[in-house]
């Protein structure tokens, strides 16, 4: 859960899905409005360019802009991810891809990967409320032995 009371939604897409992002933020921006966007640097300057909305935008995802969104999932400042990957072309940062990936779901943090995940997750009547995470117990793991 993010530190301030507006939620934040991370939004990302690959260069072949980044149409399909527009479109749905376009269609979506009057919802959009009541929450922070951050994105990875290229979607998030095509978000401004295209729709008109502010997002605070972070490196490219593969100069580091992933990691950058994983660091802030990680410090809890992302409440939702909409990451429309690219399922048919091979990436060179798809490590990061993965990395980002993995930790939305370490921090149970709802993701998005396709437009219609987006429209469940964005009409949600539980965009509103005040939806508390579980968080997973990481003590068992961070109080693990090591023999050394
Ligand atoms: P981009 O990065 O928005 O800078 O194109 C997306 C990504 O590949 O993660």
């Amino acid at each position: 859960m993010s530190h301030n009371k507006i939620k934040q939604i991370a939004l990302v897409a690959h260069d072949n899905m980044k149409k399909d992002l527009i479109e749905w933020v376009e269609f979506n921006k009057g919802t959009l409005k009541a929450y922070e966007i951050l994105s990875t640097g290229t979607t998030g300057a095509l978000i401004e360019e295209k729709v008109g909305i502010k997002t605070t935008k972070l490196k490219s995802g593969p100069l580091g802009g992933d990691q950058q969104l994983g660091a802030k999932i990680a410090n809890g400042e992302i409440d939702f991810l909409i990451f429309f990957w690219d399922p048919l072309s091979v990436m060179p940062h798809d490590v990061d891809v993965k990395s980002l990936l993995r930790l939305a779901v370490v921090y149970n943090i709802p993701v998005a990967c396709n437009r219609a995940t987006a429209d469940f997750i964005i009409s949600s009547s539980l965009m509103d409320s005040k939806y508390e995470r579980r968080l997973p117990h990481f003590d068992e793991y961070l109080s693990r032995k090591i023999e050394v």
